[in-house]
């Protein structure tokens, strides 16, 4: 595919994940949560989550922000349903990799986040993209340092 054409393609699903974002609602009973805030643009997630056994056995987020910080919480709540902790962390760290620029992983795992790897172009949204990522990964160790 041409570079043009496949921009196109993240544009849309960005813009799709962030007009109707999946998993956006407030979480009851959580194991825990973890809330961050972007200076730079604005952008306020919450992200919640259930773990059961050192599984993931829900995950939401709230907040508001840019398009892309949206579209990311959205694509991270999808693929972390049903994760162990190890493994929510490798994706995390595969997401990380992604949004620098690095070439040599594995995005497949990633799903729709994937195509958020357009920000590598742009620092200053990384954070952006980042946020809500960072915010389950926080949360996370909290909980595990009880
Ligand atoms: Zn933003």
């Amino acid at each position: 595919m041409r570079p043009k054409r496949l921009e196109m393609i993240y544009r849309t699903l960005i813009k799709e994940h962030s007009k109707n974002p999946s998993n956006k609602r407030n979480l009851e009973d959580t194991t825990g949560e973890f809330e961050l805030f972007n200076p730079s643009c604005g952008d306020l997630v919450l992200v919640q989550f259930k773990l059961e056994d050192g599984v993931i056995t829900d995950v939401s987020f709230q907040g508001q922000g840019c398009a892309i910080s949206i579209a990311s919480a959205s694509m991270m709540t999808e693929i972390m349903k049903g994760k162990t902790l190890v493994e929510a962390q490798n994706l995390i760290n595969t997401f990380y990799d992604l949004v620098k620029g690095n070439k040599e992983i594995d995005t497949k795992p990633l799903k729709d986040a994937v195509y958020l790897q357009g920000v590598s172009k742009f620092p200053t949204r990384i954070r952006c993209a980042t946020l809500s990522w960072h915010a389950l990964e926080e949360g996370l160790e909290e909980v595990e340092k009880e």
